[in-house]
């Protein structure tokens, strides 16, 4: 049993703040605060893995800075509050779904120490399976009862995921962190590493012993230029690692409550008809009010700017599936993963399992000053890449080589 001293719990009381997304009540500095940052590691990317080894840094007592991209933290974890019409005191905004991931398994042990770590094994229950699965053919039948719920046994977080990444977050200084930065460019010798935050226009930069790209390969490629320049056999290295879930799309209705709960049903759906090929019961740990999620199966280049129409689809398939009540959500939410370009590249087109760092860039052409973190890139023995459990399992390995070259540094240097 993953929590022994912790159990999964049906409720949760952690406080999040109200919004459209799930905030972590401590503010960060945008790049404009970057400026002349000297640093002995510089963290890129803001997503579990880089904030898992930012915290672990500043545990540490190491010197380090974190920069992101976009406006908020999270990367690929995104969890979006229900409507101010559903908050109660009871039934309040701590209550969110996630447009990312929503499980993690009991077979995963980082995410499990992780968890305890944290503090958030009361907030941690199962994913809801009871009841008849439903299947939509092609033709247009729809059969109830045909297997069970294909996520049973696997894990939620009340709050969503971002209560995970909230949590590391609180743990560093706000002044270290800082959203809209992105990387543009990296210039590496033999003294440390000057990054580029920022286009030209806005540029500022931090100079740094190391550097922690916490962030697909692939998206350092798209978003990233070298000096000196790669050559073509590295960018080639960097677009092989295919990055999770990025061309995926994720459509959730909300609901005054689980109505299909009642009619024995769990919230399951697979179809062959669409817009959602795979659809699951999102609703919180209490059942306080009903959510359902699904994947869109429409290819990214076909969906590309039908928002409305997608949106409108979906309900309509949850109207066929679960009856008249689906049909009149109280919100929807839709994130199309493959229109985000710090996720997503042009390449991402399908999911295949990512396989690690390709060795040429483990073994850094940047005499070890850059390293890698991030769900793609993890070597681990759990075949977790892509995974949460891979975003993090990938930081501590991360952590443990940078530990050492820091070590190195200061011996060199005679400190
Ligand atoms: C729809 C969906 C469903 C998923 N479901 C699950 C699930 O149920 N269970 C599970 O275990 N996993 C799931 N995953 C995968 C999981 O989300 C990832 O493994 C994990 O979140 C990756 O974390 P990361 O920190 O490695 O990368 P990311 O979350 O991608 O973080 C990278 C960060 O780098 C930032 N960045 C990018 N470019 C730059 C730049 N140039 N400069 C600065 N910052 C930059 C990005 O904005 C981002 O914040 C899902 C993913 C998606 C999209």
């Amino acid at each position: 049993m993953l929590y022994d001293d912790d159990k999964p719990r049906k409720t949760g009381k952690r406080g999040t703040t109200e919004g459209a997304t799930v905030g972590v009540g401590q503010s960060f500095t945008d790049r404009r605060a970057v400026r002349n940052i000297r640093t002995s590691v510089l963290v890129v990317g803001g997503g579990i893995s880089g904030l898992h080894t930012a915290a672990s840094l500043h545990k540490a007592g190491i010197d380090c800075h974190l920069v992101e991209a976009r406006d908020r933290l999270g990367g690929r974890i995104l969890s979006m509050s229900p409507p101010a019409s559903l908050a109660t005191e009871e039934r309040n905004s701590l209550h969110a779904v996630d447009l990312g991931p929503s499980w993690f398994w009991p077979e995963q042990p980082h995410m499990a120490s992780l968890i305890r770590e944290l503090h958030l094994g009361e907030l941690v229950f199962e994913q809801y399976s009871e009841g008849d699965t439903i299947v939509e053919y092609g033709s247009g039948r729809v059969q109830r009862g045909v297997s069970s719920a294909s996520m049973a046994g696997s894990y939620r977080i009340t709050g969503g995921m971002q209560a995970l990444t909230n949590a590391l977050a609180m743990s560093i200084d706000g002044h270290r962190v800082h959203v809209n930065a992105p990387l543009t460019q990296l210039a590496c010798n033999d003294e440390g590493v000057e990054a580029s935050i920022g286009d030209s226009a806005t540029k500022q930069t931090v100079s740094s012993d190391f550097v922690v790209l916490a962030l697909p390969p692939r998206v350092v490629d798209a978003t990233v230029q070298f000096l000196p320049p790669l050559s073509e056999g590295h960018h080639e290295q960097f677009r092989s690692v295919s990055t999770w879930m990025a061309e995926h799309a994720k459509f959730v209705a909300i609901y005054k409550s689980p109505f299909w709960r009642g009619a024995g049903l769990s919230g399951d759906a697979l179809s062959q008809r669409g817009p959602l090929t795979e659809i699951h019961d999102a609703s919180p740990a209490d059942g306080s009010f009903g959510a359902l999620f699904g994947f869109v199966g429409i290819p990214a280049q076909q969906r590309s700017g039908l928002v409305t129409e997608m949106e409108s689809l979906a309900v309509q398939q949850l109207g066929r599936l679960f009856g008249d009540s689906a049909t009149k959500p109280i919100a929807v939410h839709y994130k199309d993963w493959a229109q985000d370009r710090f996720t997503a590249t042009p390449v991402d087109s399908s999911s295949a399992k990512p396989r690690g760092l390709p060795e040429a860039l483990a073994d850094s052409p940047w005499n070890g000053r850059i390293l890698f973190s991030g769900s793609e890139t993890s070597r681990g023995r759990h075949h977790s890449n892509g995974y949460l459990e891979g975003a993090i399992e990938s930081s501590m390995q991360s952590l443990q080589a940078l530990k050492a070259a820091l070590s190195q540094t200061r011996a060199n240097r005679g400190v």
